[in-house]
């Protein structure tokens, strides 16, 4: 299929040309000539797939087809999307789509301050991406009114969910007006996303793309099985590969992210870290290096990779093993983008097995494993009983009798003191 038979019209043609599309993903196959119609929407495709794209484009081309609204520049298209690295990419697009239309896009989002955000809305928008905190409190300030949308796309809502922000969608959704056309997207369809859902659309079409099969089909997938204290000393090994340029390294924890940030730029390979304690300022300014290749290694927590999007990134690795199965699907699915090549390597010690076997159910695949490396694991010891676990953690120091003061004083031996250098 061509993107010309699904009508799309001359300046978004040529627009997504310039983008060197050639063909529609299956997602923009399906979701297109439903929006176009005007009819709601309930799709179920995760990042990587194209989604932007498919929602993107028959927004702009149904906004387009107005011409007396252009000149009143009110926001007649809202997206809402959890994160804010999301939100740049989504108003991206929004503007690579539409650079030939004379459409006009914001994005608003938490962490910056909001003058640039607040005097670009003044200046009249007619499609507004944003995250859900700071949508709601210039909505407070008054910079914005959702009186004149006409679309509302709610993208990634198991992730809104997952982070918390139902009430606020639930807020958002009763100042929107009744008349309007909601699109829904989410990667998975548990049984609270579907009720959301239900108080959103209205006689929805459904569209889905498979994310697991897609992940599997595309992307190379290997583990290694290694001890936790090797992993560091494995990852720069690793690194000594030439062919990999660039690497976007998955870890669970913040803290985490910048010890093996840290490890690396000790080990001659320049990496940055990016997590939710950063400034937005700062976490930009990472991506934006890493998407230059000034920096060869992004490490990154689960949520503040949603929705990093880098045309050419061959190559993810999971430092830890995730113990949510999806969330391994999500985060290689940073990786074989719309039909590149891409791998995806993963260090698993002995406690993270039993999330690997959950993986490869969940991917109805075995993920080949590396034989023969430097680091092979030795502790194949399982997760060790809580008891052994206590009495590690309070070696040395009292052990709580019982109740939670004595655990709380007990603790204070574990802290650090403050301020020490
Ligand atoms: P998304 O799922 O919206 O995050 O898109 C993933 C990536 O696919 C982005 O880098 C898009 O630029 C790219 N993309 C979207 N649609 C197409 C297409 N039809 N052909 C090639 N690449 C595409």
């Amino acid at each position: 299929m061509s993107f010309n038979s699904l009508k799309i019209i001359e300046p978004i043609l040529k627009a997504i040309k310039e983008e060197g599309y050639t063909s529609p993903t299956p997602i923009q196959e399906q979701s297109i000539p439903i929006i176009l119609q005007g009819t709601d929407l309930l799709g179920c495709a995760q990042t990587g797939t194209g989604k932007t794209a498919a929602f993107a484009i028959p927004i702009l081309q149904l906004l387009s087809a107005n011409t007396t609204y252009i000149k009143k520049r009110k926001i007649r298209s809202l997206i809402v999307t959890p994160t804010r690295e999301l939100a740049i990419q989504i108003g991206e697009s929004f503007k690579a789509y539409g650079r030939n239309t004379n459409l006009r896009c914001t994005v608003v989002y938490g962490g910056v301050n909001q003058n640039k955000q607040t005097s670009s809305l003044q200046g009249g928008v007619d499609i507004l991406v944003a995250t859900p905190g700071r949508l709601l409190d210039l909505m407070n300030q008054g910079f914005i009114s959702l009186r004149d949308v006409e679309i509302f796309v709610l993208d990634e809502a198991d992730r809104m969910l997952d982070m918390g922000f139902i009430h606020d969608v639930k807020r958002m959704i009763q100042v929107l007006p009744k008349k309007r056309q909601s699109l829904f997207f989410s990667a998975t369809m548990a049984p609270a996303i579907t009720k959301l859902a239900g108080t959103i659309l209205f006689n929805p079409k459904k569209v889905s793309v498979n994310p697991e099969s897609l992940t599997v089909d595309i992307i190379k997938q290997a583990v290694y099985f290694v001890d936790k204290g090797n992993k560091n000393a494995l990852l720069a090994d690793t690194l000594k590969n030439n062919d990999i340029k660039t690497a976007l390294v998955f870890t669970r924890t913040k803290y985490g992210a910048d010890k093996v940030a840290k490890v690396l730029n000790k080990n001659n390979v320049k990496a940055e870290a990016i997590h939710g304690d950063k400034s937005q300022n700062a976490r930009q300014r990472a991506l934006n290096n890493f998407k230059e290749q000034k920096t060869r290694v992004l490490v990154a927590t689960d949520i503040a990779a949603r929705g990093i999007d880098i045309d050419e990134l061959e190559f993810v690795i999971n430092y830890e093993v995730p113990n949510i199965a999806e969330t391994y699907v999500h985060r290689i699915g940073r990786t074989g983008r719309a039909g590149a090549k891409g791998t995806a390597i993963s260090f698993c010690d002995a406690n993270e097995k039993e999330y690997l076997k959950e993986i490869e159910t969940l991917i109805s695949k075995k993920i080949p494993v590396v034989e023969g490396h430097p680091y092979p694991l030795m502790d194949n010891d399982p997760v060790k009983p809580p008891k052994q676990q206590q009495a590690k953690r309070y070696k040395g120091r009292p052990r709580p009798k019982s109740g939670v003061a004595e655990h709380n004083k007990a603790k204070k031996w574990n802290r650090k003191p403050k301020n020490t250098k």
